[in-house]
């Protein structure tokens, strides 16, 4: 059988230059690691105009909030041309209803683990509408057919998963609730194993949060001092208390980390159900002892949460800018299926309830009425964060 997986953008886009992609998206090489014997074509639309009749038995595509109204005009179009399309993916989880109108079937959670039973019952032509969910129970299941994406069509990181899922529960992020509330580490032999073969020297380790288990990442990463890495990730700022962690990190190539500070309004915190409340000189502290390791930190902001008022994101624009922060500003959008969401709901000051499915919409755009200012002026201080 021959199966296309679809990487998905935004929107068709305007152009293709014919320069690589930064990194080919993982979940795919995910999936096709659990697809048996049957032939698998990788679509990437950052690269390719995909084909309105291709030439394929089944497709896959998954969706995120971004690329919802996209994805699904494109799986409609898949339809009409007669090839059956699967949807998954972190929306497809939090919104399944919706996206089964445009699907012959859906996977809801990890779609790699139900993927050989659905395309079991395919051939067998007794294809479900609904699968799962598929939940993590072992790091034996975390496996990657790499080889489904040509080298030369990205740039800058490959991208590895050490660990899945996140010790935090933040009201605003579906993360946590897709992976159960658990972390599943792989085993540091089977990564070694992976870098080893990747032709690769710098590594993107997409973990949510490579600080997620503390004790298994510092040996990961005391295993990999001597591959002349250089590697970058997501991680939560408590690491930058663990003197040895951060030894290790510097010692295995680690250049950069991204690290979400989220507010420095401590009822905001509070509110999003951080675990840890810190002040603006305990931040920059922890800013600086991962600096001293020649680490960058680029931090990011959300804009807009109940304690937010105009005059406070202004004060947050000072801060970073006093500070010579690397920082990037969202506004906070409110996602299908997390806490957040509800409780907006709730208050009634969500204004466009299912603006996933608005074409105008994009990143950035509020679509909620904040609680101290205007959405003009909340709009406004996006765009000035943008200058
Ligand atoms: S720390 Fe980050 S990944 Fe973890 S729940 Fe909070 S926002 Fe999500």
């Amino acid at each position: 059988m021959k199966i296309g997986l679809i990487y998905t953008t935004t929107k068709e886009p305007e152009s293709r230059d014919g320069s690589p992609a930064i990194m080919p998206p993982l979940s795919f090489a995910a999936l096709a690691a659990h697809s048996g014997d049957h032939d698998i074509v990788f679509f990437d639309e950052r690269l390719e105009v995909i084909p309105e009749n291709p030439d394929l038995d089944l497709a896959g595509i998954t969706i995120n909030i971004m690329n919802v109204y996209h994805s699904y005009q494109i799986a409609d179009k898949l339809r009409a041309a007669g090839v059956p399309v699967i949807l998954g993916g972190y929306h497809v989880t939090m919104v399944p209803e919706e996206a089964t109108e445009h699907a012959d079937a859906i996977v809801i959670g990890h779609a790699e683990l139900l993927w050989p039973e659905l395309l079991n019952d395919f051939e067998n032509g007794r294809l479900k509408k609904v699968y799962g969910p598929g939940t993590l129970n072992s790091s034996d299941d975390m496996v990657y057919r790499h080889d489904i994406f040509k080298p030369e069509n990205y740039k800058i990181a490959y991208p590895v998963e050490f660990a899945r899922g996140c010790k935090f529960s933040c009201e605003f992020c579906t993360i946590c609730r897709f992976n159960e509330y658990k972390i599943t580490c792989r085993r540091v032999e089977e990564v070694i194993k992976e870098i080893e073969l990747l032709k690769s020297k710098e590594i993107f380790f997409v973990d949510d949060n490579i600080y997620a288990a503390p004790a298994r990442v510092r040996k990961l990463l005391g295993n990999l001092s001597d591959f002349d890495l250089s590697w970058s990730s997501y991680m939560s700022l408590d690491a930058a208390n663990d003197k040895r962690m951060l030894e290790l990190a510097a010692a295995s190539g680690c250049y950069m980390l991204f690290i979400g500070i989220e507010s420095l309004n401590e009822e905001n915190l509070k509110l999003m159900g951080k675990k840890s409340i810190i002040n603006r000189q305990q931040i920059l502290d922890s800013i600086k002892r991962i600096n001293d390791y020649g680490i960058i930190v680029k931090t990011f902001f959300i804009i807009g949460y109940d304690y937010d008022t105009y005059d406070s994101i202004r004060d947050t624009f000072d801060f970073v800018r006093r500070n010579d922060l690397l920082a990037e500003f969202f506004t906070l959008l409110p996602l299908p299926g997390t806490r957040l969401y509800e409780r907006y709901d709730k208050l009634g000051i969500i204004n466009k309830k299912k603006y996933w499915l608005d074409p105008e919409w994009k990143s950035g755009d509020v679509v909620y009425e904040p609680l101290s200012m205007s959405v003009e002026q909340l709009q406004l201080l996006y765009e000035e964060s943008k200058k």
